[in-house]
Protein backbone atom coordinates (compact mmCIF):
# COMPACT_ATOMS: atom_id res chain seq x y z
CA UNK A 1 0.00 0.00 0.00
CA UNK A 2 2.37 2.34 1.10
CA UNK A 3 4.41 1.62 -2.44
CA UNK A 4 0.49 3.31 -4.32
CA UNK A 5 1.20 6.27 -1.84
CA UNK A 6 4.39 7.31 -2.73
CA UNK A 7 3.83 6.87 -6.68
CA UNK A 8 0.71 9.32 -5.63
CA UNK A 9 2.98 11.38 -3.52
CA UNK A 10 5.37 11.54 -6.25
CA UNK A 11 2.90 12.42 -9.14
CA UNK A 12 0.89 14.69 -7.12
CA UNK A 13 4.50 16.74 -6.74
CA UNK A 14 5.12 15.76 -9.82
CA UNK A 15 2.82 18.14 -10.82
CA UNK A 16 3.05 20.86 -8.66
CA UNK A 17 6.04 21.24 -10.26
CA UNK A 18 5.02 21.31 -13.46
CA UNK A 19 2.28 24.13 -12.02
CA UNK A 20 5.07 25.88 -10.56
CA UNK A 21 7.39 26.07 -13.35
CA UNK A 22 4.85 28.60 -14.97
CA UNK A 23 3.66 29.96 -11.99
CA UNK A 24 7.18 30.65 -10.19
CA UNK A 25 7.37 34.63 -11.07
CA UNK A 26 3.32 35.28 -11.64
CA UNK A 27 2.32 38.39 -9.93
CA UNK A 28 -1.47 37.43 -9.68
CA UNK A 29 -2.20 41.80 -8.68
CA UNK A 30 -2.04 42.05 -12.55
CA UNK A 31 -5.03 40.05 -13.38
CA UNK A 32 -8.36 41.87 -13.02
CA UNK A 33 -11.05 39.65 -13.35
CA UNK A 34 -14.87 39.82 -12.37
CA UNK A 35 -15.72 37.57 -9.28
CA UNK A 36 -18.75 37.20 -6.93
CA UNK A 37 -17.75 35.69 -3.76
CA UNK A 38 -19.41 32.57 -2.82
CA UNK A 39 -23.02 33.23 -1.66
CA UNK A 40 -23.41 36.47 -2.87
CA UNK A 41 -26.12 36.88 -6.09
CA UNK A 42 -25.31 40.09 -6.84
CA UNK A 43 -21.92 42.74 -6.87
CA UNK A 44 -20.55 45.74 -8.83
CA UNK A 45 -16.63 45.99 -9.12
CA UNK A 46 -15.39 49.89 -10.67
CA UNK A 47 -12.59 49.96 -12.79
CA UNK A 48 -11.32 52.80 -14.49
CA UNK A 49 -9.69 51.85 -18.30
CA UNK A 50 -6.22 53.15 -19.04
CA UNK A 51 -5.83 55.99 -21.27
CA UNK A 52 -3.60 54.61 -24.53
CA UNK A 53 -1.04 57.23 -25.69
CA UNK A 54 -1.25 56.93 -29.14
CA UNK A 55 -4.88 57.57 -29.39
CA UNK A 56 -5.00 53.83 -30.35
CA UNK A 57 -8.16 51.85 -29.26
CA UNK A 58 -7.57 50.45 -25.21
CA UNK A 59 -8.98 47.45 -25.92
CA UNK A 60 -6.31 45.26 -27.52
CA UNK A 61 -6.97 41.80 -29.03
CA UNK A 62 -5.20 38.61 -28.28
CA UNK A 63 -6.15 34.91 -29.42
CA UNK A 64 -6.19 32.12 -26.68
CA UNK A 65 -6.75 28.18 -27.51
CA UNK A 66 -9.28 26.99 -24.82
CA UNK A 67 -8.64 23.34 -24.04
CA UNK A 68 -8.32 21.01 -20.96
CA UNK A 69 -4.79 20.38 -19.93
CA UNK A 70 -5.12 17.42 -16.74
CA UNK A 71 -8.57 17.85 -16.36
CA UNK A 72 -8.39 22.06 -16.15
CA UNK A 73 -10.04 24.29 -18.60
CA UNK A 74 -6.30 26.26 -19.65
CA UNK A 75 -6.01 29.20 -22.11
CA UNK A 76 -3.07 28.67 -24.74
CA UNK A 77 -1.76 31.42 -25.96
CA UNK A 78 -1.46 30.97 -29.52
CA UNK A 79 2.01 32.42 -30.90
CA UNK A 80 0.19 32.12 -34.51
CA UNK A 81 -2.58 34.65 -34.14
CA UNK A 82 -0.60 36.75 -32.13
CA UNK A 83 2.95 37.01 -32.99
CA UNK A 84 3.02 35.41 -36.60
CA UNK A 85 4.69 32.31 -35.05
CA UNK A 86 3.96 28.45 -35.46
CA UNK A 87 1.23 27.28 -33.15
CA UNK A 88 0.99 23.60 -32.57
CA UNK A 89 -2.31 23.97 -31.76
CA UNK A 90 -3.51 25.96 -35.14
CA UNK A 91 -1.27 22.97 -37.27
CA UNK A 92 -3.32 20.13 -35.33
CA UNK A 93 -6.75 22.22 -36.07
CA UNK A 94 -5.67 22.73 -40.34
CA UNK A 95 -4.30 19.12 -40.16
CA UNK A 96 -7.71 17.82 -39.06
CA UNK A 97 -9.81 20.43 -41.14
CA UNK A 98 -7.99 18.74 -44.24
CA UNK A 99 -8.45 15.37 -43.93
CA UNK A 100 -11.94 16.09 -45.42
CA UNK A 101 -14.11 13.77 -42.84
CA UNK A 102 -16.79 15.41 -41.08
CA UNK A 103 -15.86 13.95 -38.02
CA UNK A 104 -12.54 15.27 -38.31
CA UNK A 105 -14.16 19.11 -38.52
CA UNK A 106 -16.37 18.68 -35.84
CA UNK A 107 -13.24 17.79 -33.60
CA UNK A 108 -11.06 20.80 -35.30
CA UNK A 109 -13.20 23.28 -33.81
CA UNK A 110 -11.95 22.50 -30.27
CA UNK A 111 -8.61 23.65 -31.43
CA UNK A 112 -9.40 26.98 -32.61
CA UNK A 113 -8.43 29.78 -31.36
CA UNK A 114 -10.51 32.15 -29.80
CA UNK A 115 -10.53 36.07 -30.14
CA UNK A 116 -10.03 37.67 -26.66
CA UNK A 117 -10.14 41.43 -26.05
CA UNK A 118 -7.22 42.77 -22.85
CA UNK A 119 -7.78 45.97 -21.47
CA UNK A 120 -5.76 47.82 -19.23
CA UNK A 121 -7.14 49.33 -15.79
CA UNK A 122 -7.09 50.63 -12.11
CA UNK A 123 -9.23 48.46 -9.94
CA UNK A 124 -11.08 51.01 -8.14
CA UNK A 125 -11.24 48.64 -5.14
CA UNK A 126 -7.64 47.80 -5.24
CA UNK A 127 -5.53 51.04 -6.26
CA UNK A 128 -2.84 49.49 -4.38
CA UNK A 129 -1.78 46.84 -6.98
CA UNK A 130 -1.53 50.07 -9.53
CA UNK A 131 -2.17 48.85 -13.72
CA UNK A 132 -4.25 45.45 -14.15
CA UNK A 133 -5.15 43.36 -17.32
CA UNK A 134 -8.65 42.25 -17.60
CA UNK A 135 -9.16 39.86 -20.73
CA UNK A 136 -12.61 38.47 -21.66
CA UNK A 137 -13.58 36.63 -24.54
CA UNK A 138 -15.26 38.12 -27.41
CA UNK A 139 -18.96 37.54 -27.62
CA UNK A 140 -20.27 36.65 -31.55
CA UNK A 141 -23.68 37.08 -30.08
CA UNK A 142 -22.73 40.70 -29.18
CA UNK A 143 -23.79 40.09 -25.69
CA UNK A 144 -19.95 40.52 -24.07
CA UNK A 145 -18.74 43.03 -21.82
CA UNK A 146 -17.17 44.92 -24.98
CA UNK A 147 -20.33 45.58 -26.24
CA UNK A 148 -21.60 46.81 -23.29
CA UNK A 149 -18.61 49.74 -23.22
CA UNK A 150 -18.95 50.63 -26.66
CA UNK A 151 -22.04 52.49 -26.80
CA UNK A 152 -20.93 54.36 -23.26
CA UNK A 153 -17.70 55.80 -25.59
CA UNK A 154 -20.40 56.33 -28.37
CA UNK A 155 -22.48 58.68 -25.57
CA UNK A 156 -19.77 59.82 -22.89
CA UNK A 157 -16.48 60.13 -25.14
CA UNK A 158 -13.16 59.06 -24.26
CA UNK A 159 -13.80 57.93 -21.15
CA UNK A 160 -10.30 56.38 -20.88
CA UNK A 161 -8.77 60.34 -20.48
CA UNK A 162 -7.25 60.85 -17.06
CA UNK A 163 -9.00 64.21 -17.02
CA UNK A 164 -11.88 63.89 -18.50
CA UNK A 165 -12.77 60.35 -18.32
CA UNK A 166 -14.99 58.36 -16.31
CA UNK A 167 -14.77 55.07 -14.06
CA UNK A 168 -16.98 52.34 -14.81
CA UNK A 169 -19.09 50.70 -12.76
CA UNK A 170 -19.17 46.46 -13.72
CA UNK A 171 -23.16 45.47 -12.24
CA UNK A 172 -22.40 41.51 -11.60
CA UNK A 173 -24.77 38.59 -11.08
CA UNK A 174 -24.93 35.09 -11.46
CA UNK A 175 -26.40 33.09 -15.00
CA UNK A 176 -28.53 30.00 -14.69
CA UNK A 177 -25.23 28.30 -13.79
CA UNK A 178 -24.36 30.18 -11.05
CA UNK A 179 -21.10 31.46 -13.10
CA UNK A 180 -20.53 35.17 -12.55
CA UNK A 181 -21.71 37.18 -15.40
CA UNK A 182 -21.97 41.02 -15.97
CA UNK A 183 -25.30 42.07 -16.26
CA UNK A 184 -24.47 45.59 -17.26
CA UNK A 185 -22.13 48.23 -17.20
CA UNK A 186 -22.52 52.11 -16.66
CA UNK A 187 -20.44 55.10 -16.66
CA UNK A 188 -19.86 57.14 -13.44
CA UNK A 189 -19.46 61.15 -13.40
CA UNK A 190 -16.44 62.90 -15.13
CA UNK A 191 -13.86 62.18 -12.65
CA UNK A 192 -10.28 62.29 -12.23
CA UNK A 193 -8.04 59.53 -12.86
CA UNK A 194 -6.50 60.11 -9.64
CA UNK A 195 -5.55 63.11 -7.43
CA UNK A 196 -2.75 61.29 -6.37
CA UNK A 197 0.25 62.62 -7.92
CA UNK A 198 2.79 59.54 -6.90
CA UNK A 199 -0.26 57.13 -7.89
CA UNK A 200 -0.60 59.10 -11.59
CA UNK A 201 2.84 59.30 -11.71
CA UNK A 202 3.45 55.31 -11.62
CA UNK A 203 0.14 54.56 -13.12
CA UNK A 204 0.72 56.69 -16.28
CA UNK A 205 4.35 55.72 -16.87
CA UNK A 206 3.91 51.76 -16.12
CA UNK A 207 4.68 50.37 -19.51
CA UNK A 208 3.49 47.13 -18.51
CA UNK A 209 2.09 45.83 -22.00
CA UNK A 210 -0.45 42.69 -21.67
CA UNK A 211 2.35 40.15 -23.42
CA UNK A 212 3.81 40.64 -20.18
CA UNK A 213 1.04 39.83 -18.04
CA UNK A 214 -0.34 36.75 -19.86
CA UNK A 215 2.71 34.96 -20.91
CA UNK A 216 3.18 32.33 -23.71
CA UNK A 217 3.60 28.79 -22.71
CA UNK A 218 6.43 26.71 -24.19
CA UNK A 219 5.73 25.57 -27.52
CA UNK A 220 6.87 22.03 -26.44
CA UNK A 221 4.17 22.48 -23.98
CA UNK A 222 1.71 23.26 -26.53
CA UNK A 223 3.19 20.27 -28.76
CA UNK A 224 2.53 18.03 -26.12
CA UNK A 225 -1.18 18.76 -25.60
CA UNK A 226 -1.50 18.91 -29.76
CA UNK A 227 -0.30 15.11 -29.30
CA UNK A 228 -3.40 15.06 -26.80
CA UNK A 229 -1.00 14.12 -23.93
CA UNK A 230 -0.80 16.22 -20.51
CA UNK A 231 2.10 17.76 -20.17
CA UNK A 232 4.03 17.93 -16.80
CA UNK A 233 6.97 19.50 -15.55
CA UNK A 234 10.03 17.50 -15.74
CA UNK A 235 12.51 18.20 -13.28
CA UNK A 236 15.58 16.18 -14.32
CA UNK A 237 15.36 16.61 -18.01
CA UNK A 238 14.18 21.04 -17.19
CA UNK A 239 11.48 20.71 -19.91
CA UNK A 240 7.89 20.04 -20.07
CA UNK A 241 7.70 15.70 -20.62
CA UNK A 242 4.34 13.83 -21.96
CA UNK A 243 2.83 12.61 -18.81
CA UNK A 244 2.99 8.72 -18.41
CA UNK A 245 3.43 6.46 -21.95
CA UNK A 246 3.68 7.71 -25.34
CA UNK A 247 0.47 7.81 -26.63
CA UNK A 248 -0.50 6.81 -30.43
CA UNK A 249 -1.74 9.94 -32.54
CA UNK A 250 -4.45 8.20 -33.89
CA UNK A 251 -5.71 7.26 -29.92
CA UNK A 252 -5.22 10.73 -28.82
CA UNK A 253 -7.71 12.21 -31.72
CA UNK A 254 -10.16 9.34 -30.10
CA UNK A 255 -9.15 10.80 -26.58
CA UNK A 256 -10.16 14.19 -27.51
CA UNK A 257 -13.12 13.15 -29.24
CA UNK A 258 -14.92 12.11 -26.03
CA UNK A 259 -14.43 15.92 -25.06
CA UNK A 260 -15.67 17.36 -27.78
CA UNK A 261 -19.37 18.03 -26.55
CA UNK A 262 -18.13 19.27 -23.13
CA UNK A 263 -16.02 21.53 -25.22
CA UNK A 264 -19.16 22.82 -27.13
CA UNK A 265 -21.18 23.58 -23.88
CA UNK A 266 -17.77 25.23 -22.45
CA UNK A 267 -17.49 27.57 -25.43
CA UNK A 268 -21.06 28.62 -25.59
CA UNK A 269 -20.86 29.14 -21.63
CA UNK A 270 -18.02 31.81 -22.00
CA UNK A 271 -19.61 33.56 -25.18
CA UNK A 272 -22.71 34.20 -23.11
CA UNK A 273 -21.21 34.58 -19.23
CA UNK A 274 -18.44 36.56 -20.08
CA UNK A 275 -16.77 35.32 -17.38
CA UNK A 276 -17.50 31.89 -15.52
CA UNK A 277 -16.32 30.14 -12.48
CA UNK A 278 -13.68 29.47 -14.56
CA UNK A 279 -12.41 32.36 -12.74
CA UNK A 280 -8.89 31.13 -11.41
CA UNK A 281 -7.79 30.27 -14.94
CA UNK A 282 -8.88 33.79 -15.90
CA UNK A 283 -6.21 35.11 -13.29
CA UNK A 284 -3.63 32.97 -14.58
CA UNK A 285 -1.32 34.22 -17.76
CA UNK A 286 -2.56 31.27 -19.30
ZN1 LIG B 1 -2.79 28.77 -32.38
Amino acid sequence: MSNILDSIRAQYEQNKQGQQSFDNGTDFSKYFAVRLEEGDDSGESTIRLMPTKDGASPFEEGHWHSIQVGGKWRKLYCRKHNDGEHCPLCEIEAELKSTGSEEDKKISKQFKAKKFYIVKLIDRDNEQDGVKFWRFPHNWKGEGALDKMIPIFTKKGDITLPREGRDLVLILGRDDRKYTKITSIMSEDVSLLTEDTTKAKAWISDTTTWKDIYKAQPVEYLEIIANGDTPVWDKGLQKFVAKGEEGEVEFSYNKTETKTETKTEEVTTEAETTTTSKNNDDELPF
